[in-house]
């Protein structure tokens, strides 16, 4: 399915993709650049609630229908004044005009030499241009209050209209993936819907005869089928729409029928296992039948073997990521190659994830001529500084690497041995918000 494949494509075909490059050993970036320019985001747009909006790509820039905050104001409890009445060699006495509450709407005249008693929030009476917070001033009697001078300058503790947002300025822009921050911003414009993209659809499924599902009896040199797990997990993550096919036995008849199935349901088809290098299964043969796709030696550690492209059956056509079997080179392809495909399918503008650079609390090893994604774990030292360690043992099979991890170790293909205390890439796996 996708509705993104209206008309012939005008992207290149994959193969023209390769021309400048060596599909034998394609750098993780080149792999990364290939998958960005083939894809396309999905066209439909639906009009969602707000709270309905969270997590979803906004389809259209939204504007500021307001200024934010739409008067000028408080900040503080205290007293508003003119500036022009401040002494600034002796304490500043002044009668107080009356409150103004956060909300009220007639504010009462200052006269000079007068204040109004204001709570954050309420609008600066005419004249006003300073706030006095209450717990610098002293009652003087009369209905006065005094401070001492040089306790706020003019213009201190003032809120601006419009400061947080004006009126006809561009409040979120289209592809945003809206977080809590956004949701309150539209709450503030007084926006009740926003537009946003259809959900992508994803089907997916594990090949390998060895697989076994869960509920299942674990004959003798059968594995539980793991990966089907942690790409539910990464997919509902992502927002996408989930289409599990389950597990899909390595025989050419099997393999067709569930490409087909997924690539007519889907806009994005992910497998796993079945494309390394002489694998001896069907799964590359019936993909490469299927339409146009690329079986890539990528040069990075774990998730050297990997299938990109497009299948197509009845019709309707589908992006396809082939990720290698091993539990965690599929979490690694997935989220160093197929991640950032999806959000761009998904109408998501480019968001790169912040990479730290922490001091390695461990010597690490690694050869030069590829990317690796290792599993590590931030701490802090004793003065508080982050430092970062390698989970144990690296290898492709060990999901407990990733399971202990909080943070991907990320060295660049010409980086050799790391020692103790250099710096080293880190992406966090959590964050925030
Ligand atoms: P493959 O890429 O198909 O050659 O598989 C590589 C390794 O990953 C083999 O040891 C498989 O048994 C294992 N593997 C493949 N798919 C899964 C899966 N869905 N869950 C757990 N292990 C898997
Ligand atoms: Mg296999």
């Amino acid at each position: 399915m996708t509705d993104s494949t209206s008309g012939p494509s005008i992207l290149p075909t994959l193969a023209g993709c390769y021309a400048d490059h060596d599909p034998n050993a394609l750098p993780v970036e080149q792999a990364q650049a290939i998958i960005a320019a083939f894809v396309t985001p999905v066209q439909a747009i639906e009009q969602v609630a707000l709270r309905s909006a969270l997590g979803r790509i906004l389809a259209a820039d939204i504007i500021s229908p307001i200024n934010v905050p739409a008067h000028d104001n408080s900040a503080m409890d205290g007293y508003a004044l003119r500036s022009g009445d401040l002494r600034a060699d002796r304490p500043t006495t002044l009668a107080v005009a009356g409150t103004a509450l956060a909300g009220d709407t007639a504010t009462l005249p200052v006269a000079p030499g007068e204040c109004l008693r204001v709570m954050t929030g309420a609008v600066m009476p005419e004249g006003c241009d300073t706030v006095i917070p209450q717990e610098l001033t002293q009652a003087a009697g009369d209905g006065s209050i005094v401070f001492e001078a040089g306790l706020v300058r003019a213009g201190d503790n003032r809120r601006f209209a419009g400061e947080d947002l004006q009126a006809g300025t561009p409040a979120l822009p289209a592809g945003l993936r809206i977080r809590p921050a956004d949701l309150g911003l539209l709450a503030s414009l007084g926006i009740a819907e926003v537009p946003v993209r259809r959900r992508l659809r994803v089907a997916f499924f594990s090949t390998g005869n060895e697989l076994r599902s869960i509920g299942q009896p674990l004959d003798a040199g059968c594995v539980y089928d793991s990966n089907r797990y942690t790409l539910f997990g990464m997919l509902s993550r992502l927002g996408c729409e989930l289409i599990d096919m389950g597990v899909v036995r390595d025989d050419p008849a099997s393999l067709e029928a569930a490409l087909r199935s997924a690539c007519e349901a889907a806009d994005a088809v992910i497998t796993s296992g079945g494309v390394s290098v002489g694998a001896a299964d069907y799964t590359k043969q019936i993909m490469a039948t299927l339409g146009d796709v690329g079986f890539w030696k990528i040069g990075m550690r774990p998730g050297r073997p990997m299938a990109f492209g497009r299948i197509s059956s009845n019709g309707k056509s589908a992006y396809l990521f082939g990720l290698p079997g091993n539990p965690v080179a599929v979490m690694v392809t997935f989220y160093f190659m197929a991640r950032g495909g999806l959000l761009r399918m998904m109408g998501a503008a480019d968001a790169p994830l912040p990479l730290l650079q922490v001091r390695a609390q461990v010597p690490i090893r690694k050869k030069p001529g590829r990317t690796e994604y290792q599993r590590g774990i931030v701490s802090y030292d004793a003065a508080g500084l982050p430092q970062v360690r390698i989970t144990g043992a690296q290898g492709s099979g060990i999901l407990r690497s990733m399971s202990e991890a909080n943070c991907m170790v990320v060295l660049a293909e010409a980086q050799g041995n790391v020692a103790v205390g250099d710096l080293v890439g880190v992406m966090p796996f959590d964050g925030l918000v």
